[in-house]
């Protein structure tokens, strides 16, 4: 099947005249000496320069941080809670300027944007909420010997490093339980996509966030900032979205230390569709799985198991709604699928596809890239892929959906658990039953039972193995910049 030609939209479209371009830093932007480009991943053009943060800048955020430490701590709950309310309501009505930003950066379409804004101002509310009730414990010890009493205070000035792939919620989803724990936070944003970030600053400073609590600083050498943070003792905490890779050496660099971490990596998400399925929810499941975000989301569907009895019906039917899926700037009418983020993701792309053909699968739709400045790949769907393929075994991160085929339960159990990644699977059954007792022994942080999407601000979000350590969201996601601290008392 040929996919539709790459969309254009009818006009050109503009970054808000109001956003800033400078370091966060102090409740109000600092110019620097050296800037770098952002670029428009559909048209490869520079859409503005923005500053480079130096270690400097790192360190005094971080002197910032420290001195905004105790004030934010001692701030009463309901008053973090009201400014993070503010910030949410500010997202809100500057919701077309954000996802404006970000169609621009990162390349999704402007819907996909539109529900990023929503999903990302989700945590601010969420977490506002959570601010007020973050409790303690108290206990008579078993022995009867005295009392167990358990308060909960902030971590300490927090470093939180973001990817580009939803450059608003991968961060709210950290300031927000920040705030709301009473913890000074530092963001450095991914390279590709820091404008929405500094937007965001601004929505803070004017919701009333006192000076130096979120500092947010943009830089094209990002170990040289980040490594004599993590290395500086006055920094409590990290918590990193991102690489497998890039996670590892954040848990090295902080061993020295014993830093508190949290690390939302890669994923390797296992769809498996069992005999019993209903077939036309499947393959909306799967589509939204492997489509949301263009593919470019850790949650992805990566690897499709699909039972073997009903494999060509399932892979036709994918095939056929994968090669509807219209393909164009995020700006244009109708275009539900954006350019990834850039070259190299493209490449990376192209060469897994490659391997996999080359090792006997078969392409049944896309699976070539598309002409044009931006870095377009079509929705493509691959059968017959072979174990062994090196797409079973890396993120894909696009729009290609691998299927392999299974006999039994025990053999999509052990199919969906050979990896060393662990984030999320997806199952699809009528017997709940069935679908259950699999999910219990999938070897991942999260399942989605009967649908393709299970991000909620509301619930634990992570992963398993080296997917990462802790959750973000829910009340779970709070606990991760809280430190407990135990009085006994006669
Ligand atoms: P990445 O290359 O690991 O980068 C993530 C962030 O780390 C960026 O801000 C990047 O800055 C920074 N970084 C890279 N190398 C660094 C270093 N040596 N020291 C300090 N910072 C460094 O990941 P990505 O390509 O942006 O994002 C895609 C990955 O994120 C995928 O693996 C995806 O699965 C994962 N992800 C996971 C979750 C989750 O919740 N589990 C959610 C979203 C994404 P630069 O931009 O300057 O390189």
């Amino acid at each position: 099947m040929t996919p539709s030609p790459v969309l254009s939209p009818a006009l050109p479209h503009t970054l808000p005249t109001d956003l800033p371009t400078g370091l966060w830093l102090g409740g109000e932007q600092v110019s620097t000496a050296a800037t770098f480009p952002v670029r428009d991943p559909a048209t490869g053009e520079v859409l503005t320069e923005v500053a480079d943060a130096t270690p400097e800048d790192g360190l005094r955020a971080l002197d910032l941080a420290v001195a905004a430490q105790a004030e934010w701590a001692a701030t009463p709950p309901r008053k973090r809670a009201d400014i993070l309310a503010r910030a949410f309501d500010a997202v809100h009505d500057r919701a077309d300027d954000f996802a404006r930003i970000m169609t621009l950066e990162m390349g999704k379409t402007l819907a996909e944007a539109r529900g990023e804004v929503n999903y990302g101002a989700e945590f601010l509310r969420w977490f506002a909420e959570e601010a007020v009730r973050i409790g303690g414990r108290t206990a008579t010890a078993p022995a009867g010997t005295g009392r167990i009493v358990v308060t909960k205070g902030p971590v300490g000035p927090v470093l939180a490093i973001t990817p580009w792939n939803f450059p608003l919620a991968m961060a709210t989803r950290k300031i927000g339980p920040a705030l709301a724990a009473g913890c000074p936070i530092i963001v450095k944003p991914a390279s590709e996509t820091p404008l929405t970030m500094l937007l965001l600053g601004k929505v803070f400073a004017d919701a009333g966030l006192p000076k130096g609590v979120l500092s947010i600083l943009p830089t094209s050498h990002a170990s040289a900032l980040t490594d004599p943070l993590i290395a500086d003792a006055r920094l409590r905490k990290i918590t990193f979205t991102g690489s497998t890779g890039i996670g590892k050496h954040h848990v090295r660099a902080s061993a020295d230390r014993l830093l508190r971490t949290s690390m939302e990596l890669g994923g390797n998400a296992p769809f498996l569709v069992f005999d019993d399925a209903d077939i036309d929810a499947a393959v909306e499941g799967a589509v939204a799985a492997k489509m949301r975000n263009g593919g470019e989301a850790c949650t992805a569907a990566n690897r499709f198991l699909v039972q073997e009895s009903i494999a060509e019906d399932f892979t036709a039917r994918l095939t056929e709604a994968m090669a509807a899926v219209r393909v164009g700037n995020g700006f244009s009418e109708g275009a539900q699928l954006g350019p990834l983020i850039n070259a190299a993701a493209r490449e990376k792309i192209e060469r897994l596809v490659a391997d996999a053909v080359d090792r006997g699968a078969r392409v049944r739709t896309g699976g070539e890239r598309l002409p044009g400045p931006g870095y377009f790949y079509p929705p493509t769907v691959i059968d017959r892929v072979q174990r062994g393929s090196a797409m079973l075994a890396e993120e894909v991160f696009g729009p290609v959906a691998p299927v392999m085929t299974f006999g039994d339960d025990d053999e999509a159990l052990a199919l969906a658990n050979d990896t060393e990644h662990g984030l999320v699977a997806f199952v699809f059954s009528r017997d709940l039953r069935r679908a259950m007792a699999v999910g219990e022994e999938i070897e991942t942080g999260m399942v989605g039972l009967n649908r393709g999407v299970v991000s909620d601000p509301a619930a634990p979000f992570g992963g398993a193995k080296q997917s990462g350590i802790g959750r973000e969201g829910g009340h779970h996601g709070l606990l991760e910049f809280l430190e407990p601290k135990y009085f006994a008392f006669d």
